[in-house]
């Protein structure tokens, strides 16, 4: 059983869940003059979302919140407002995920206060519906048990991320890893594989930023814990 649980997200599946959204909005009849994406996670679904909408007008207002992967480390808060006027138009407030629902809250209070619009509609591609604070007007998945979508805009930091927390928790009995050690763990906690490719350049980025130190024995590579 995984420690953590884990959704590997594909891209083709991030397309696949905008056009659903896309669908959903265009049925409805409703049509946005603005797409506002909450950064940084609505970046890759609002752009493709302007596309199948065919909406031009692309703002964003950045929401801090969560820091490390899987963790809430700070009150939600506006980091980059919305610097637009919006008078009159029909805004469409996009985001991944609608989890505590707190970014969106008040990102849309944001705008409704600040930007003067005519409208505003919330569209997510998941709705972790058991603990968000906002249901919103569009989206894909009702979630209904916790889980972290690992969208592939996040696979190199959610990877550095996990491996660290592995290493935290762990180091305290273990300092020295190899790299087939780290990468079984990762798997074993997280229950998701991101590739070769990711578990390298996380490694190389621990190293490079001191965690890990790289220590040649011969011709046996191990990896020490420094933290
Ligand atoms: P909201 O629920 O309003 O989106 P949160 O503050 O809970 O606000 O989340 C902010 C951002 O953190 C999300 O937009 C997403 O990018 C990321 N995030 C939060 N929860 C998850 C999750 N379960 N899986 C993947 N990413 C998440």
């Amino acid at each position: 059983m995984a420690k953590v649980r884990c959704k590997l997200v594909s891209w083709n599946e991030v397309v696949r869940w905008c056009m659903d959204l896309a669908d959903r909005i265009l049925e409805s009849g409703w049509r946005p003059d603005v797409i506002v994406a909450i950064a940084r996670g609505a970046y890759v679904p609002a752009r493709l979302l302007c596309d199948l909408l065919q909406v031009t007008d692309l703002a964003s207002v950045q929401v801090a919140h969560w820091g490390r992967a899987a963790e809430i480390t700070t009150k939600a808060h506006i980091k980059c407002p919305v610097k637009v006027d919006l008078s009159g138009r029909k805004v469409l407030i996009v985001d991944d995920i609608a989890d505590t629902g707190e970014s969106i809250i008040i990102a849309k209070k944001h705008i409704e206060q600040d930007c003067n619009p005519a409208e505003v509609k919330v569209a997510t591609m998941q709705w972790i519906s058991p603990v968000c604070k906002i249901k919103p007007d569009y989206y894909v998945e009702e979630v209904k048990e916790w889980i972290w979508y690992q969208y592939p805009w996040t696979r190199l930091e959610d990877t550095i991320d996990f491996i660290e927390k592995i290493l935290k928790e762990e180091g305290k009995e273990k300092k020295e890893w190899t790299r087939r050690e780290i990468i079984s763990k990762f798997k074993e906690w997280y229950g998701i594989d991101v590739g070769k490719q990711y578990y390298d350049r996380a490694i190389a980025y621990l190293i490079k930023q001191g965690t890990l130190e790289e220590q040649v024995k011969g011709c046996k590579r191990t990896l020490i814990y420094k933290g």
